[in-house]
């Protein structure tokens, strides 16, 4: 399948004039593509060693409002420079973008070149190097679920929101039928992403009308998460360009099941798959069970790097797919880690309590770091649950509320030791933020509840 682009590869093509754009970016604390368009000339000569940008980049809201608080900057430290630097690795096409490339880069400090902590991209890299320390890589694939819309972004958000038509009338769940409907969009979708060496497996119609999932094969860790970023990407942009709307909000309307992003994990050692023990029970090695036990565990920990907003908690409701419960189950929908690929050299966890609006990099780095913890204390897993886990009244919940989730995880030792007190600091910082703008905020539900009533 197509790949990254080496440096050469794209020298030659802006000589022979088939790209002249470069898109340089960084991924910000909410998981977007933010950088500059660099004409692909400059690129070549000069910028492919570095550029620079403001360093509120990674302490914004998804508004891009400045919030107070942060220890990396702030207006009173002036918001000076980060460099980015182009990871040369990373350099692939954008087909669906006339002549344009784009890179990853790595965020270090403007005056030492450090790597600055609290980028994603570090963030995972730091528990990638710990687990290799362990000799073992981390495969990851993230499934992205998402909805779309019959109208554009900008004919809806100048209704403010309020006529949300989705693409289809009825739940689509892998219906052929209504998704042949949707190929506009979904078609160029697969085989662009493919084209950038992307390895899409699959789309398929969800669960409700106008939900769509996009699969991507397994990848080593970074990899997965530089995919998932660079598909959501793709699906906004592509939604755009035939005049429809895509959201990653989990929650867009009550009535209706959310959006998640389902992380499946497991570890290697070269070739061989880590997590496989032919003679174990349900296949699964020791290893394995060590890293689940380390995942259920430290859940109520690490929730808020897979659901970081108030919204993303709207998901977490009985009877929707979207699990309540830190259990684990052999393929069981209903619980929060689902065994899958059962005596099989596949043999995997899945984690389903990450929404579509997770940032990959810090929800992966997070799992790593409890996976990790489970392996290095010799954790022991429970009995699996079965049946309807949300029934399940022993059962460890997940936080219920962002408010909840911001405490865990400010309070997490394993996360402390694992990524630093910066970094935990830092998002911990970021939750605090998005529960008080939401504080702050008159609801409709409010309005129509209370506006006679009260
Ligand atoms: P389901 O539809 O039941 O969730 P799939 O068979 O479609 O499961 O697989 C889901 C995801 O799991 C795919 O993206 C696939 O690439 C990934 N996957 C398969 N094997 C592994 C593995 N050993 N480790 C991590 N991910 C894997």
């Amino acid at each position: 399948m197509p790949g990254t682009l080496s440096f050469d590869d794209l020298s030659a093509r802006v000589l022979e004039g088939s790209i002249d754009t470069v898109l340089v970016c960084l991924v910000d604390m909410q998981g977007r593509l933010m950088g500059k368009r660099f004409h692909a000339a400059n690129f070549i000569e000069h910028s492919h060693a570095e550029t620079h940008c403001c360093n509120y980049l990674l302490a914004t809201d998804l508004e891009m409002a400045t919030p107070d608080g942060y220890a990396a900057t702030s207006w009173q430290s002036g918001y000076g420079d980060y460099v980015m630097k182009p990871d040369l690795s990373t350099i692939r096409p954008m087909p669906w973008l006339e002549g344009t490339v784009m890179v990853l880069c790595d965020v270090l400090d403007h005056h030492t070149h450090e790597a600055v902590p609290h980028d994603p991209r570090a963030v995972l890299k730091k528990q990638i190097a710990r687990l290799e320390g362990l000799g073992f890589t981390a495969m990851m694939a993230t499934e992205l679920e998402f909805f779309l819309f019959e109208r554009s972004f900008d004919d809806l958000r100048r209704d403010g929101y309020r006529d949300l038509v989705p693409i289809s009338g009825y739940n689509e769940d892998y219906n052929i039928l209504q998704t042949t409907k949707e190929e506009a969009v979904m078609r160029p979708l697969r085989n662009h992403l493919y084209a950038a060496g992307i390895p899409v497996e699959n789309t398929k119609g969800e669960a409700e009308a106008g939900q769509e999932e996009l699969n991507i094969r397994y990848a080593e860790a970074l990899a997965c998460a530089d995919h998932h970023t660079i598909a959501k990407h793709a699906v906004k942009e592509i939604a755009w360009q035939q005049g429809r709307a895509a959201t990653f909000l989990p929650k867009w309307d009550p009535a209706r099941v959310g959006s998640s992003s389902h992380v499946h994990q497991s570890l290697w050692q070269g070739d061989a798959p880590a997590f496989y023990d032919k003679g174990a029970d349900h296949g699964m090695s020791d290893l394995m069970t060590r890293y689940m036990a380390g995942l259920i565990a430290y859940a109520p920990d690490y929730t808020a790097f897979l659901a970081p907003y108030v919204n993303s908690y709207k998901r977490f409701l009985k009877g929707t797919f979207a699990p309540t419960k830190t259990v684990w189950s052999v393929d069981n929908r209903t619980a929060g880690f689902r065994l899958c690929g059962e005596g099989t050299k596949g043999v995997r966890v899945e984690c389903r309590i990450g929404g579509s609006d997770m940032n990959p990099y810090l929800a992966q780095a997070a799992m790593l770091a409890a996976g990790i913890k489970g392996i290095e204390d010799g954790l022991e897993l429970a009995a699996p649950t079965r049946g309807d886990v949300y029934d399940e009244a022993a059962a460890t919940e997940i936080p219920r509320t962002l408010r909840a989730a911001t405490e865990t995880l400010r309070g997490s030792k394993m996360l402390r030791d694992a990524m630093g007190d910066d970094v935990i600091d830092h998002y911990t910082r970021a939750a605090e933020w998005e529960q008080d703008e939401f504080d702050k905020a008159v609801t409709d539900w409010e309005i129509a509840r209370g506006f006679e009533r009260a």
